[in-house]
């Protein structure tokens, strides 16, 4: 049997726990979560009747839920 300190235990149980964290961190840094809720791109706001929507699927024009306007993004009337 392989003879331990419980110093060197806990120091390597501290390790594997910071590196668990620290990956954790690193993919959800990856996924975008540290950099926003992820719907910026997808929010859309009619110029007509001022109405804040999501819309993920629409790239350039996108078509108002509430009074069935089609919209560019960011248009100004
Ligand atoms: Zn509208």
């Amino acid at each position: 049997m392989i003879k331990i300190d419980i110093d060197m235990l806990v120091a390597i149980y501290l390790m594997i726990s910071i590196v668990i964290l620290f990956l954790w961190i690193l993919f959800e840094w990856r996924n975008g979560f540290l950099s926003g809720p992820g719907v910026d791109g997808s929010l859309w706001e009619c110029p007509t009747c001022f109405y804040v929507y999501v819309d993920s699927c629409s790239e350039g024009i996108s078509k108002c839920p509430r009074c069935q306007t089609l919209h560019r993004k960011h248009e100004k009337v």
